[in-house]
């Protein structure tokens, strides 16, 4: 079935794994790809206010790091600074490109980054800022999947954009099972009962309850963030009211 067609979304908040911004390896900053990332969100931003909730996956994450004897929450700590640092990168890739970017760390650091407030983003994505958000939820144990739906919430968007690797979800696997098949529309329900990989629990149950559409798409296609922004279909959207 057909997703109905959806009204060009007024404020977006997009959520850019570490590992998007690790190029080929998903790991450490590729110059390349933060360039040509930071144009497709300068560009997004000229259609509608955008908020990007960066990740750290590509330096560090708290899960793997305690697999190695360091304490669970301070590896999340460690986690959360690593999403100030690609927030640094992506500022200083959007400067070169003439955008103008803010930043707010839900932890601030003096001389470094401010710190997150609902007033501080909103009123930087009404002045047409592209808005970067760093530090996930600011507690340990969350992840910035959660982080991008509680800002996209606590900002009043319209839309949460997964950019991911992938062009949607899938039924399985598609790097390794032939018979994968990418959905066009899910319900938030579908993708919990079937544990499809999209974003971790607790930041489906979040856009359920609050009724906050989920679009995952492929942030390497081009214009693919431009298109979300001028309400086009793209990838897999996610919301109450699709069909299976
Ligand atoms: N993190 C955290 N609380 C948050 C968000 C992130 O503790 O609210 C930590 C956690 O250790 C996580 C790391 O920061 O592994 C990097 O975030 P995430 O894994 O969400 O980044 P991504 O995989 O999307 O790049």
């Amino acid at each position: 079935m057909q997703t109905p067609p959806t009204a060009p979304p007024k404020r977006i908040v997009v959520k850019l794994s570490g590992e998007a911004l690790g190029g080929a390896a998903g790991a450490g900053l590729d110059a390349e790809v933060l360039a040509r990332t930071a144009a497709e969100a300068a560009a997004a931003a000229k259609t509608c206010q955008l908020a990007l909730v960066v990740g750290g996956g590509n330096l560090i994450r708290g899960a793997t790091l305690a697999a190695t004897g360091i304490e669970r929450v301070t590896g999340d700590h460690m986690g959360m600074l690593a999403t100030i640092i690609n927030a640094l990168a992506f500022r200083d890739a959007l400067a070169r490109l003439d955008a103008r970017a803010e930043v707010f760390s839900s932890h601030a650091i003096a001389s470094v980054v401010e710190g997150y407030s609902v007033r501080r983003a909103d009123a930087a994505m009404r002045s047409g800022a592209v808005v970067l958000l760093a530090g996930g939820t600011g507690n340990p144990l969350f992840t910035t999947d959660t982080a991008a739906c509680l800002r996209a919430v606590e900002l009043g968007a319209d839309l949460v954009v997964k950019a991911t690797k992938v062009d949607g979800v899938y039924s399985a696997d598609p790097l390794t099972d032939p018979n994968a098949a990418r959905f066009d529309s899910l319900r938030y329900m579908d993708v919990i009962a079937r544990r499809l990989q999209v974003m971790d629990l607790t930041a489906i149950a979040l856009a359920q309850e609050h009724d906050l559409p989920v679009v995952v798409c492929d942030i390497a296609a081009p214009g693919a963030l431009t298109k979300v922004a001028a309400g086009a279909k793209v990838g897999t959207r996610i919301a109450s009211d699709n069909a299976k």
